[in-house]
């Protein structure tokens, strides 16, 4: 159910209601809008029918929310969350943030040499993992920590925030230290012990869609951080497993205006995973942008050949800044802003 509140109610009438959903045994979850307070109120339904909420002063509607998905739907908030990663980057406003940088971190001078290239081309947000999730324990597994403190160290030099994933509840308040945006990778969407924990916390959060996950089963995933307290998550379309092996994945652009029909909730595309060539990766930035995603997250890396991982999908610095050029042109199409 949702508890809609009048724009002129009180501090005090809202406090009331909440108490009172407390003491019905349910769970509410306060949103602040810039126009009026929202109150999400999750358990059984049949309680608030027993108990009705409309005759709480301040009170203008209460409705059912009929989508499985309660906090994360457009039937929960009309308008688009906007989430703040700092006080300069907002992700769900007219302005389409790029999220740049290298699949893993190797190095203090790799990461930072990547990272100068991509603020000068405009990227916003550094990326890079140093929690790596491989489909061979073999594989580079990332440096962990110390690929933190290297990024939390180029984060400093450069000014740029930063993104990395956390792939295990124990090292959530480990990243939480040296990054500004958590990021949940595609085989980790179900993983739900790792999204509670993370919705304890207020950090933003890239939830990746799985490799084979419906746009609903992500949309569930995103409800477990936020159902938890944690509003800040930017949903992540990174492509799915289809017949097609040309491209490592199908990249679903159709998940974007749906995603948008469906949630209030920023969206970014990753068109690196998606495609696993980086001669793809420009034309599908393209027509990311042109579907109206929020923001873009691509791998970029100067040497892409000696990459300890994904070299065949990151892009040199230089295409990177073609990117940049060619997508800007696209945004101003569709009246956004890069
Ligand atoms: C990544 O971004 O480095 C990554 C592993 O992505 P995904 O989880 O989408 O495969
Ligand atoms: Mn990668």
């Amino acid at each position: 159910m949702i508890v809609v509140f009048k724009k002129e109610a009180t501090d005090k009438q809202i406090n009331i209601l909440i108490k009172r959903v407390k003491e019905l045994g349910l769970k509410p979850m306060v949103s602040k809008g810039s126009e009026r307070t929202i109150v999400g109120v999750i358990g059984p339904e049949d309680i608030v029918r027993l108990h009705p909420l409309d005759v709480f002063e301040g009170v203008d509607n209460v409705m059912p929310v009929l989508a499985p998905y309660k906090l994360v739907s457009r039937e929960f908030k009309k308008q688009g969350s906007v989430i703040s990663v700092n006080k300069n980057i907002k992700i769900g406003t007219k302005k389409i943030i790029v999220i740049a940088g290298p699949c893993s971190i190797e190095t203090k001078k790799q990461l930072k040499e990547i990272a100068v290239k991509v603020k000068k081309s405009g990227a916003s947000i550094l990326r890079g993992g140093a929690f790596k999730p491989r489909t061979s324990p073999y594989a580079f597994q990332g440096l962990g920590e110390e690929g933190l403190k290297i990024l939390k160290g180029v984060s400093e030099d450069t000014g740029l925030a930063t993104v990395t994933e956390v792939m295990d509840t124990r090292d959530v308040h480990l990243v939480a230290k040296y990054a500004d945006v958590f990021q949940v990778g595609a085989r980790n969407m179900q993983n739900f012990s790792l999204l509670k924990e993370i919705g304890q916390t207020k950090k933003p959060v890239i939830l990746k869609r799985g490799l084979s996950a419906t746009i609903k089963e992500l949309l569930m995933s995103a409800e477990y951080i936020l159902s938890e307290g944690n509003f800040n998550v930017i949903l992540c379309e990174r492509g799915i497993r289809t017949f097609e092996d040309f491209t490592r994945n199908t990249l679903d652009v159709s998940a974007v205006p749906v995603i948008k029909m469906l949630s209030h909730l920023p969206v970014v595309v990753d068109p690196s995973h998606a495609a696993g060539k980086w001669g793809l990766v420009n034309p599908l930035s393209k027509a990311a942008v042109a579907c109206g995603c929020d923001g873009l997250l691509v791998e970029v890396h100067s040497n892409p050949c000696r990459s300890l991982s994904d070299g065949s999908q990151q892009l040199l610095p230089e295409n990177f800044t073609r990117l940049m050029k060619e997508i800007k042109k696209v945004a101003e199409a569709i009246g956004r802003d890069i």
